[in-house]
């Protein structure tokens, strides 16, 4: 499984911030926690490991990457069921960053471990390789550059580029005025922005601090960068569809939108 088009192909497979949800009101947008499928060339590259990883495509020509934006639950979980990891002969590439002394598989056993898990995920019967992200690498063809966030804890901002396209997965993000000068510079060009948009302007007054951010600050970020489109992510565990819907129509633009699980964008 790859993609031999020559472009950057995205799939939502989870945009649900903090915690997995199921609801009616909420079927349009989804439930499944962070995480992306990106396919480009030869490689196959997950953006975070939420919830929405356990419903991921498990057999690839070549072993998958998933690169971790920080260790918070809601960008984790999914790493516990996903079912490729139970595949005996399976290698998956993980790549964690660097934000605490605590190196990586510390982090993990920590949250994979009995008595809150059975087993470590290095028990597992498929390989799990870690690995360590660097300011910039390269996975295959395609090109990783990373940015420190601005969430609690810390979480690196990522820009993939690959034959001439680009994208920039911002999750997990509260600039301050120098941040959001930052983060334009570091998504220039962009083809995709994935931000943040965890909440309504209100409620954001009220939540400062808590390492999320609002549409209003992506659409001032879009206006002084030059990224094709902007979808906000992250979304609030209590938002239904009928607010998210609202708050898109109220923008209205094109180039602007909540992204949706299930949906693909080609770039
Ligand atoms: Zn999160
Ligand atoms: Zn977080």
């Amino acid at each position: 499984m790859g993609n031999k088009n020559g472009t950057i192909e995205l799939t939502v497979l989870g945009t649900r911030g903090s915690i997995p949800i199921s609801r009616p009101d909420s079927a349009e947008f989804g439930g499944q926690t962070s995480c992306y499928m990106i396919r480009a060339g030869e490689e196959t590259i997950f953006l975070d490991g939420g919830s929405g990883l356990v419903s991921a495509p498990t057999h690839f020509d070549k072993a998958p990457s998933i690169l971790l934006s920080h260790f918070h639950l809601d960008h984790v979980i999914g790493l516990a069921m996903y079912p490729r990891l139970l595949e005996k002969g399976s290698e998956t590439v993980l790549y964690c960053p660097v934000l605490t002394p605590k190196g990586a598989k510390e982090i993990l056993d920590g949250v994979f471990s009995p008595p809150t898990w059975p087993l470590s995920l290095t028990e597992y019967a498929g390989t799990i390789t870690l690995r360590t992200m660097s300011r910039r690498f390269q996975i295959g063809e395609v090109t990783v550059e990373t940015m420190a966030g601005y969430h609690p804890g810390g979480s690196v901002i990522m820009r993939l580029t690959y034959g001439g396209k680009s994208l920039v997965y911002a999750t997990d993000c509260e600039p301050d005025e120098i941040g959001l000068v930052e983060l334009a510079a570091f998504s220039r060009n962009a083809d995709l922005l994935l931000l943040d948009g965890q909440y309504t302007e209100e409620e954001y007054r009220e939540r400062i601090g808590f390492g999320h951010t609002n549409a209003a600050i992506g659409l001032k970020l879009k206006a002084c960068t030059d990224v094709g489109q902007l979808w906000l992510i992250h979304h609030d565990p209590q938002s239904t569809d009928a607010e998210l819907l609202a708050r898109e129509r109220a923008i209205g633009r094109d180039d602007v939108r909540f992204a949706r699980e299930g949906e693909t964008i080609c770039l």
